[in-house]
Protein backbone atom coordinates (compact mmCIF):
# COMPACT_ATOMS: atom_id res chain seq x y z
CA UNK A 1 0.00 0.00 0.00
CA UNK A 2 1.20 3.62 -0.60
CA UNK A 3 1.01 5.21 2.15
CA UNK A 4 -0.29 9.28 2.18
CA UNK A 5 2.05 11.80 3.50
CA UNK A 6 1.71 12.41 6.94
CA UNK A 7 0.39 15.76 8.23
CA UNK A 8 -1.31 15.07 11.34
CA UNK A 9 1.73 15.59 13.82
CA UNK A 10 -0.38 17.36 16.50
CA UNK A 11 -2.18 13.88 16.34
CA UNK A 12 0.87 11.98 16.97
CA UNK A 13 4.40 12.00 15.91
CA UNK A 14 6.90 8.51 14.77
CA UNK A 15 9.22 7.50 17.37
CA UNK A 16 12.75 9.31 16.25
CA UNK A 17 14.51 6.12 15.67
CA UNK A 18 17.67 7.76 17.71
CA UNK A 19 14.32 7.30 20.31
CA UNK A 20 13.93 3.88 19.37
CA UNK A 21 17.27 3.02 19.96
CA UNK A 22 17.61 4.54 23.63
CA UNK A 23 14.37 2.57 24.71
CA UNK A 24 15.62 -0.88 23.53
CA UNK A 25 18.13 -2.24 26.36
CA UNK A 26 15.41 -1.14 28.47
CA UNK A 27 12.65 -3.74 27.59
CA UNK A 28 15.76 -6.54 27.28
CA UNK A 29 18.95 -6.51 29.17
CA UNK A 30 18.41 -3.62 31.58
CA UNK A 31 14.98 -4.27 32.62
CA UNK A 32 15.07 -3.92 36.14
CA UNK A 33 12.32 -2.37 38.42
CA UNK A 34 13.12 1.31 39.16
CA UNK A 35 12.62 1.24 42.76
CA UNK A 36 14.51 -2.38 43.63
CA UNK A 37 17.20 -0.16 45.66
CA UNK A 38 19.21 -4.20 46.14
CA UNK A 39 20.53 -5.06 42.90
CA UNK A 40 22.00 -3.68 40.38
CA UNK A 41 19.24 -4.12 37.45
CA UNK A 42 17.03 -1.80 39.90
CA UNK A 43 20.04 0.42 40.28
CA UNK A 44 20.68 0.33 36.15
CA UNK A 45 17.01 1.53 35.34
CA UNK A 46 16.81 4.28 38.34
CA UNK A 47 20.04 5.48 37.05
CA UNK A 48 18.35 5.76 33.26
CA UNK A 49 15.33 6.98 34.93
CA UNK A 50 17.40 9.82 36.72
CA UNK A 51 18.81 10.94 33.83
CA UNK A 52 15.77 10.89 31.47
CA UNK A 53 14.38 13.30 34.56
CA UNK A 54 16.82 15.79 34.15
CA UNK A 55 17.11 15.80 30.33
CA UNK A 56 13.24 16.76 30.57
CA UNK A 57 14.15 19.09 33.17
CA UNK A 58 17.21 20.78 30.94
CA UNK A 59 14.41 21.11 28.07
CA UNK A 60 12.33 22.73 30.25
CA UNK A 61 14.75 24.69 32.14
CA UNK A 62 12.79 23.15 35.08
CA UNK A 63 14.10 21.27 38.79
CA UNK A 64 14.19 17.58 37.74
CA UNK A 65 12.64 17.40 41.38
CA UNK A 66 9.43 18.79 39.91
CA UNK A 67 9.13 16.36 37.33
CA UNK A 68 6.36 13.23 38.18
CA UNK A 69 5.84 10.94 35.01
CA UNK A 70 2.64 9.73 34.16
CA UNK A 71 1.14 7.98 30.94
CA UNK A 72 0.49 11.20 29.28
CA UNK A 73 -0.84 14.80 29.57
CA UNK A 74 -4.48 13.39 29.68
CA UNK A 75 -3.52 11.48 32.92
CA UNK A 76 -0.79 14.73 33.76
CA UNK A 77 -4.56 17.06 33.32
CA UNK A 78 -6.56 14.78 35.21
CA UNK A 79 -4.31 14.93 38.17
CA UNK A 80 -3.18 18.48 38.38
CA UNK A 81 -7.11 19.36 37.89
CA UNK A 82 -8.30 16.87 40.22
CA UNK A 83 -5.48 16.40 42.27
CA UNK A 84 -5.55 20.85 43.33
CA UNK A 85 -9.23 20.80 43.68
CA UNK A 86 -9.26 17.86 46.35
CA UNK A 87 -5.89 19.08 47.85
CA UNK A 88 -7.74 22.47 48.21
CA UNK A 89 -11.30 22.34 49.02
CA UNK A 90 -10.86 23.84 52.49
CA UNK A 91 -9.68 27.15 50.58
CA UNK A 92 -12.51 27.20 47.74
CA UNK A 93 -14.40 25.79 44.75
CA UNK A 94 -13.84 26.85 41.33
CA UNK A 95 -11.90 26.70 38.67
CA UNK A 96 -11.20 28.91 35.25
CA UNK A 97 -10.81 27.39 32.07
CA UNK A 98 -11.53 28.22 28.51
CA UNK A 99 -14.01 26.73 25.72
CA UNK A 100 -11.14 26.03 23.35
CA UNK A 101 -9.11 23.59 25.74
CA UNK A 102 -8.88 20.03 24.85
CA UNK A 103 -11.00 17.63 25.91
CA UNK A 104 -8.64 16.08 28.35
CA UNK A 105 -9.08 19.68 30.42
CA UNK A 106 -13.17 20.30 29.75
CA UNK A 107 -13.82 16.74 30.31
CA UNK A 108 -12.02 16.64 33.37
CA UNK A 109 -13.58 20.04 34.40
CA UNK A 110 -17.48 18.43 33.44
CA UNK A 111 -16.35 15.35 35.86
CA UNK A 112 -15.31 17.86 38.63
CA UNK A 113 -18.55 20.04 38.29
CA UNK A 114 -20.39 16.67 38.29
CA UNK A 115 -18.66 16.73 42.21
CA UNK A 116 -19.53 20.00 43.23
CA UNK A 117 -16.94 22.12 41.47
CA UNK A 118 -17.75 25.73 39.58
CA UNK A 119 -16.49 25.96 36.64
CA UNK A 120 -16.01 29.27 34.40
CA UNK A 121 -15.39 28.63 30.91
CA UNK A 122 -13.89 31.80 29.23
CA UNK A 123 -14.70 32.11 25.16
CA UNK A 124 -11.54 33.33 23.25
CA UNK A 125 -12.23 36.18 20.64
CA UNK A 126 -12.70 35.17 16.80
CA UNK A 127 -8.83 34.83 16.25
CA UNK A 128 -8.81 32.14 19.42
CA UNK A 129 -6.94 33.99 22.11
CA UNK A 130 -7.48 34.61 25.49
CA UNK A 131 -6.62 38.22 27.33
CA UNK A 132 -5.12 38.04 30.69
CA UNK A 133 -7.58 41.07 31.43
CA UNK A 134 -10.98 37.90 30.85
CA UNK A 135 -9.06 35.84 32.98
CA UNK A 136 -8.52 38.08 36.04
CA UNK A 137 -12.06 39.74 35.60
CA UNK A 138 -13.57 35.89 35.98
CA UNK A 139 -11.50 35.28 39.50
CA UNK A 140 -13.29 35.41 42.69
CA UNK A 141 -12.47 34.90 46.26
CA UNK A 142 -12.82 30.99 45.52
CA UNK A 143 -10.89 30.51 42.92
CA UNK A 144 -8.42 27.94 43.08
CA UNK A 145 -7.03 27.22 40.04
CA UNK A 146 -6.73 28.36 36.45
CA UNK A 147 -5.74 26.09 33.45
CA UNK A 148 -5.03 28.02 30.05
CA UNK A 149 -2.65 25.83 27.26
CA UNK A 150 -0.21 27.37 25.50
CA UNK A 151 -0.56 25.93 22.07
CA UNK A 152 -4.21 25.10 20.67
CA UNK A 153 -4.10 21.50 18.69
CA UNK A 154 -6.32 22.76 16.38
CA UNK A 155 -5.51 26.05 15.14
CA UNK A 156 -2.15 26.04 16.83
CA UNK A 157 -2.97 29.72 18.55
CA UNK A 158 -0.34 30.11 21.73
CA UNK A 159 -2.13 31.90 24.43
CA UNK A 160 -0.50 34.70 26.28
CA UNK A 161 0.53 32.00 29.35
CA UNK A 162 3.08 34.35 31.05
CA UNK A 163 0.37 37.31 31.32
CA UNK A 164 -2.37 34.65 32.11
CA UNK A 165 -0.26 33.18 35.47
CA UNK A 166 0.86 36.55 36.19
CA UNK A 167 -2.63 37.74 36.84
CA UNK A 168 -3.29 34.61 38.45
CA UNK A 169 -0.47 34.56 41.11
CA UNK A 170 -1.39 38.28 41.86
CA UNK A 171 -4.58 36.95 42.94
CA UNK A 172 -2.79 33.86 45.01
CA UNK A 173 -4.10 31.70 42.16
CA UNK A 174 -2.52 28.60 41.07
CA UNK A 175 -1.82 28.39 37.07
CA UNK A 176 -1.93 25.15 35.24
CA UNK A 177 -0.98 25.11 31.38
CA UNK A 178 -1.63 22.22 28.99
CA UNK A 179 2.03 22.54 27.05
CA UNK A 180 1.30 19.11 25.09
CA UNK A 181 1.35 21.08 21.45
CA UNK A 182 4.29 23.44 22.39
CA UNK A 183 6.92 21.30 23.71
CA UNK A 184 9.75 20.70 21.72
CA UNK A 185 7.89 23.05 18.98
CA UNK A 186 9.19 25.99 20.54
CA UNK A 187 11.19 27.21 23.68
CA UNK A 188 9.45 27.45 26.97
CA UNK A 189 10.69 27.83 30.29
CA UNK A 190 9.64 26.85 33.91
CA UNK A 191 11.95 28.39 36.07
CA UNK A 192 10.67 31.92 37.56
CA UNK A 193 7.69 31.36 35.05
CA UNK A 194 4.14 31.90 36.80
CA UNK A 195 3.21 28.35 35.91
CA UNK A 196 2.38 25.76 39.01
CA UNK A 197 1.50 22.39 37.08
CA UNK A 198 2.42 22.21 33.72
CA UNK A 199 1.22 19.25 31.56
CA UNK A 200 2.88 17.32 28.69
CA UNK A 201 2.75 14.17 26.34
CA UNK A 202 5.86 12.11 24.32
CA UNK A 203 4.38 11.03 21.43
CA UNK A 204 3.80 14.92 20.44
CA UNK A 205 7.37 15.04 19.98
CA UNK A 206 8.61 12.42 18.39
CA UNK A 207 8.90 9.79 22.01
CA UNK A 208 7.06 7.02 22.80
CA UNK A 209 3.30 6.50 23.16
CA UNK A 210 1.97 6.19 27.14
CA UNK A 211 4.12 8.24 28.53
CA UNK A 212 3.95 12.18 29.56
CA UNK A 213 4.78 14.06 32.62
CA UNK A 214 3.46 16.58 35.17
CA UNK A 215 5.57 19.46 36.32
CA UNK A 216 4.04 20.29 39.72
CA UNK A 217 6.20 22.76 42.15
CA UNK A 218 6.40 21.40 45.17
CA UNK A 219 4.69 24.18 47.15
CA UNK A 220 1.54 22.90 45.14
CA UNK A 221 -0.88 20.56 47.40
CA UNK A 222 -1.53 17.91 44.99
CA UNK A 223 -3.87 14.79 45.87
CA UNK A 224 -2.63 11.63 44.51
CA UNK A 225 -4.72 10.22 42.20
CA UNK A 226 -4.06 6.60 42.20
CA UNK A 227 -3.04 4.93 45.77
CA UNK A 228 0.00 2.83 45.64
CA UNK A 229 3.75 2.21 46.38
CA UNK A 230 4.03 6.32 46.70
CA UNK A 231 6.37 6.66 43.67
CA UNK A 232 7.17 10.04 41.82
CA UNK A 233 7.30 11.83 46.12
CA UNK A 234 4.24 10.31 46.33
CA UNK A 235 2.12 12.30 43.54
CA UNK A 236 1.89 9.25 41.46
CA UNK A 237 1.87 5.57 42.37
CA UNK A 238 2.91 3.05 40.27
CA UNK A 239 6.20 1.21 38.74
CA UNK A 240 7.64 3.53 36.48
CA UNK A 241 7.73 3.11 33.10
CA UNK A 242 11.35 3.02 32.22
CA UNK A 243 11.68 2.11 28.42
CA UNK A 244 9.05 5.26 27.75
CA UNK A 245 10.82 7.54 30.17
CA UNK A 246 14.10 6.77 28.24
CA UNK A 247 12.75 7.45 25.13
CA UNK A 248 10.75 10.31 26.65
CA UNK A 249 13.90 11.51 28.17
CA UNK A 250 15.94 11.34 24.69
CA UNK A 251 13.12 12.77 23.03
CA UNK A 252 13.69 15.99 24.82
CA UNK A 253 17.40 16.15 24.31
CA UNK A 254 16.88 15.97 20.83
CA UNK A 255 14.20 18.35 20.99
CA UNK A 256 16.59 21.01 22.59
CA UNK A 257 19.42 20.59 19.88
CA UNK A 258 17.09 20.67 17.10
CA UNK A 259 14.67 23.22 17.56
CA UNK A 260 16.42 26.02 17.37
CA UNK A 261 16.60 25.49 13.24
CA UNK A 262 13.77 22.86 13.46
CA UNK A 263 11.29 25.48 14.28
CA UNK A 264 12.40 27.84 11.30
CA UNK A 265 12.88 24.85 8.46
CA UNK A 266 8.87 23.88 9.70
CA UNK A 267 7.68 26.58 9.57
CA UNK A 268 9.05 27.84 5.92
CA UNK A 269 7.15 24.61 5.49
CA UNK A 270 3.97 25.51 6.40
CA UNK A 271 4.45 28.91 4.71
CA UNK A 272 4.79 27.84 1.86
CA UNK A 273 1.60 25.20 2.28
CA UNK A 274 -0.70 27.47 3.34
CA UNK A 275 0.17 30.53 0.62
CA UNK A 276 0.05 27.94 -2.16
CA UNK A 277 -3.42 26.95 -0.91
CA UNK A 278 -4.27 30.25 -0.21
CA UNK A 279 -3.08 31.59 -3.82
CA UNK A 280 -4.73 29.03 -5.68
CA UNK A 281 -8.04 28.63 -3.80
CA UNK A 282 -9.88 32.07 -3.35
CA UNK A 283 -12.50 30.73 -0.72
CA UNK A 284 -9.82 29.12 1.46
CA UNK A 285 -9.06 30.98 5.05
CA UNK A 286 -7.28 30.56 7.77
CA UNK A 287 -8.45 30.11 11.35
CA UNK A 288 -7.50 31.70 14.20
CA UNK A 289 -3.96 34.10 15.28
CA UNK A 290 -1.61 34.04 12.30
CA UNK A 291 1.13 36.04 14.53
CA UNK A 292 0.64 34.15 17.88
CA UNK A 293 0.79 30.63 16.29
CA UNK A 294 3.18 26.72 16.41
CA UNK A 295 5.11 27.14 13.40
CA UNK A 296 4.06 23.56 12.42
CA UNK A 297 -0.10 24.27 12.37
CA UNK A 298 -2.33 25.51 9.67
CA UNK A 299 -6.17 25.24 10.32
CA UNK A 300 -7.73 26.29 6.97
CA UNK A 301 -11.44 26.57 5.76
CA UNK A 302 -12.79 25.84 2.40
CA UNK A 303 -16.07 27.47 2.56
CA UNK A 304 -18.85 25.53 0.44
CA UNK A 305 -16.46 22.09 0.31
CA UNK A 306 -18.92 18.98 2.28
CA UNK A 307 -16.46 18.41 4.80
CA UNK A 308 -17.19 14.62 4.82
CA UNK A 309 -16.71 14.69 1.38
CA UNK A 310 -13.44 16.76 1.62
CA UNK A 311 -11.42 14.81 3.79
CA UNK A 312 -12.72 11.34 2.30
CA UNK A 313 -11.35 12.70 -1.17
CA UNK A 314 -8.26 13.69 0.55
CA UNK A 315 -6.35 10.29 0.11
CA UNK A 316 -3.13 11.50 -0.94
CA UNK A 317 -2.41 13.11 2.91
CA UNK A 318 -3.37 12.10 5.99
CA UNK A 319 -4.92 15.11 7.54
CA UNK A 320 -7.45 15.97 9.86
CA UNK A 321 -10.21 18.06 10.75
CA UNK A 322 -10.30 18.30 14.29
CA UNK A 323 -14.31 16.90 15.07
CA UNK A 324 -15.28 14.71 17.39
CA UNK A 325 -16.38 10.82 15.82
CA UNK A 326 -18.58 9.55 18.71
CA UNK A 327 -19.85 5.83 17.90
CA UNK A 328 -22.95 7.19 15.63
CA UNK A 329 -22.00 10.89 14.89
CA UNK A 330 -19.61 13.35 14.51
CA UNK A 331 -19.71 16.79 16.04
CA UNK A 332 -18.38 19.28 14.57
CA UNK A 333 -14.93 21.22 16.14
CA UNK A 334 -15.52 22.96 19.18
CA UNK A 335 -12.75 24.86 19.32
CA UNK A 336 -14.02 26.57 16.00
CA UNK A 337 -17.32 26.55 16.91
CA UNK A 338 -15.66 28.51 19.89
CA UNK A 339 -13.95 30.82 17.69
CA UNK A 340 -17.59 31.58 15.96
CA UNK A 341 -17.51 29.60 12.47
CA UNK A 342 -20.84 27.76 11.95
CA UNK A 343 -20.87 24.07 11.75
CA UNK A 344 -20.92 23.72 8.35
CA UNK A 345 -17.45 26.24 7.69
CA UNK A 346 -16.26 23.92 11.26
CA UNK A 347 -17.04 20.58 9.29
CA UNK A 348 -15.54 22.19 6.01
CA UNK A 349 -12.16 22.78 8.08
CA UNK A 350 -8.78 20.77 7.50
CA UNK A 351 -6.18 20.85 9.91
CA UNK A 352 -2.63 20.59 8.37
CA UNK A 353 0.09 19.82 10.89
CA UNK A 354 3.98 19.42 9.70
CA UNK A 355 7.01 17.70 12.03
CA UNK A 356 9.93 16.49 11.95
CA UNK A 357 9.97 14.18 8.85
CA UNK A 358 8.10 16.73 6.24
CA UNK A 359 9.66 17.36 3.21
CA UNK A 360 9.51 19.97 0.50
CA UNK A 361 8.01 17.47 -1.56
CA UNK A 362 5.21 16.35 0.87
CA UNK A 363 4.47 19.96 0.77
CA UNK A 364 4.06 20.16 -3.09
CA UNK A 365 1.99 16.72 -3.17
CA UNK A 366 -0.34 18.91 -0.52
CA UNK A 367 -0.63 21.77 -2.61
CA UNK A 368 -1.34 19.89 -5.87
CA UNK A 369 -3.92 17.53 -4.13
CA UNK A 370 -5.87 20.26 -2.34
CA UNK A 371 -6.35 22.65 -5.24
CA UNK A 372 -7.43 19.51 -7.45
CA UNK A 373 -9.85 17.72 -4.89
CA UNK A 374 -11.34 21.27 -3.79
CA UNK A 375 -11.99 22.43 -6.92
CA UNK A 376 -13.51 19.35 -7.90
CA UNK A 377 -16.08 19.66 -5.01
CA UNK A 378 -16.79 23.22 -4.77
C1 LIG B 1 -2.65 15.08 22.56
C2 LIG B 1 -3.08 16.11 23.52
C3 LIG B 1 -3.48 15.78 24.82
C4 LIG B 1 -3.58 14.35 25.29
O1 LIG B 1 -2.32 13.75 25.37
P1 LIG B 1 -2.16 12.17 25.61
O2 LIG B 1 -0.74 12.01 25.99
O3 LIG B 1 -2.46 11.55 24.28
O4 LIG B 1 -3.09 11.77 26.67
C5 LIG B 1 -3.81 16.81 25.67
N1 LIG B 1 -3.76 18.09 25.29
C6 LIG B 1 -3.38 18.45 24.06
C7 LIG B 1 -3.33 19.89 23.69
C8 LIG B 1 -3.02 17.48 23.13
O5 LIG B 1 -2.67 17.85 21.90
Amino acid sequence: MNYPAYFDYNATTPVDPAVLEVMLPYFSMHFGNAASRTHVFGSKAEEAVSTARKQLARLLDADPKDVVFTSGATESINLALKGVWEANRHRGNHLITVSTEHKAVLDTCEHLAHLGAEITYLTPDSEGLIRAEQVEAAIRPDTLLVSVMVANNETGVLQPIQAIGAVAHKQGVLFHTDATQAVGKIPLSWAGSPIDLLSLSGHKFYGPKGIGALLARKSVALTAQQDGGRHERGRRSGTLNVPGIVGLGEAARLAQNLLPTEKDRIAALRNKLEAGILGQIPQATVNGSRQYRLPNTTNITFAGVDGELLLLSLNEIAVSNGSACTSATTLPSHVLKAMGLSDDLAYSSVRFSLGRFTSEEDVNTAIRHVVTVVNRLA
